[in-house]
């Protein structure tokens, strides 16, 4: 999901982009030494390898070309990429009663916890049309520890 809002936000300026549905990973190709200092997003480094679909292969399932090669735009700007990949991962949260991945998520709200470290809780659009009251975030997250701990109470 994170690869789909970030070739969203790149829109043309992204280059070629190989898509492993199997592995829900995508790989952008830059310019070698380009994303060496990147810390958000996995990047291969020298001497790691990716298959490449072949030309034909336009669709899943499995590997595939999601943005084929073309001769000018093969490569993506690694800038303009880190921007993006860094956008999407802020736009993309997980929904806390589903938890799958949402591009739409809607604030439910925020949890404290004692270590300070507050965090904000949301849910996607169709969970959270489902809500027909403000839900016990603090109750569901405390029966969440208490369904780890094993315990009933
Ligand atoms: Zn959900």
């Amino acid at each position: 999901m994170i690869g789909e809002v970030a070739l969203a936000l790149l829109g043309e300026e992204s280059g070629a982009v190989i898509a492993d549905t199997r592995g829900a990973v995508w790989y952008w190709l830059v310019r070698p030494g380009t994303a060496a200092d990147w810390s958000l997003h996995r990047v291969l480094a020298q001497g790691a390898f990716v298959v490449v679909p072949g030309r034909e292969r336009k669709g899943g399932p499995g590997l595939h070309w999601r943005v084929p090669p073309s001769g000018a735009r093969s490569l993506t700007d690694p800038d303009r990429l880190h921007a993006a990949l860094m956008a999407a991962n802020r736009a993309v949260k997980c929904c806390y009663r589903c938890d799958r991945l949402t591009s739409d998520p809607v604030f439910v709200a925020d949890v404290h916890v004692a270590s300070g470290a507050d965090r904000a809780v949301y849910a996607c659009r169709s969970c959270a049309e489902r809500l027909s009251e403000r839900p016990d975030v603090l109750g569901e997250v405390a029966a969440g520890r208490r369904a780890l701990e094993g315990r009933a109470r």
